[in-house]
């Protein structure tokens, strides 16, 4: 509990003293905040600049597979791409609570005219390496924006095959590598929404998703905080 809460704190006293970006930590903040109460009076100046648009504009995309609904939140780039490797390198770490501020505040403007039918939030198991790391982070963002949906955190999918690592693959490869990785524990829910941090190539959300189905599900929602543009 207090691994949780210690970051957390500090984070705070921190932005009370008048202290440091929480993404670069280099630059102070700014003295007059642009936005009350937001997650973007955590950053500095630059880093705020540096925050890129959100990922296609507007509510949830269509994807060509029917039944499937994908909702990327931001491209991976700028400040919101340094704050990512910072959380995956401290999972539980003053990044992650700035992140969780930030995707609560941003899928509350993305759905808040679409009603989101996934209820049951899954997240797409990770790889036996990030696996060892301990902390996994879409295990630490996912579960808050689960509830700020109304739905609920289920760790469903496993891995039962392990694949070699995924980096340097183009999309086929990582495809063909992922094939028969995920499996679902139970029945699935009909609806359910799958989480993860960054999404590369999309082969892990298609291998997932697959699972999903193959053990009853029949509507599948993505959210994905980051899209490899
Ligand atoms: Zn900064």
């Amino acid at each position: 509990m207090m691994r949780k809460i210690l970051p957390t704190a500090l984070h705070f006293v921190g932005q009370g003293l008048g202290a440091y970006c929480g993404c670069c930590g280099e630059r102070p903040l700014p003295d007059c905040p642009v936005v009350a109460d937001g997650w973007q009076n955590s950053l500095c100046a630059t880093c705020r600049l540096d925050w890129p648009p959100p990922w296609s504009q507007g509510g949830p995309q269509s994807t060509a597979e029917a039944g499937t609904i994908f909702l990327g939140l931001w491209p991976y780039q700028g400040s919101l791409r340094r704050l990512l490797v910072q959380a995956k390198e401290e999972v539980r770490g003053a990044a992650s609570v700035l992140l969780q501020r930030a995707i609560h505040q941003e899928l509350a403007r993305r759905l808040s005219c679409h009603p989101w039918p996934g209820r049951i939030w899954v997240p797409v198991p990770p790889s036996r390496r990030r696996r060892w790391r301990g902390a996994y982070l879409p295990e630490e963002l996912g579960p808050m924006a689960a509830k700020q949906q109304g739905g609920r955190w289920q760790r469903g999918l496993s891995r039962v095959k392990h694949v070699p690592a995924q980096t340097g693959l183009n999309g086929r490869q990582r495809r063909e590598n992922l094939q028969g990785a995920f499996a679902y524990r139970r029945r699935a829910p009909s609806a359910l929404t799958l989480f993860d941090d960054v999404r590369t190539t999309g082969a892990s959300l298609e291998e997932a998703t697959r699972a999903a189905r193959a053990a009853g599900a029949t509507r599948v929602r993505h959210v994905v905080v980051a899209v490899v543009p």
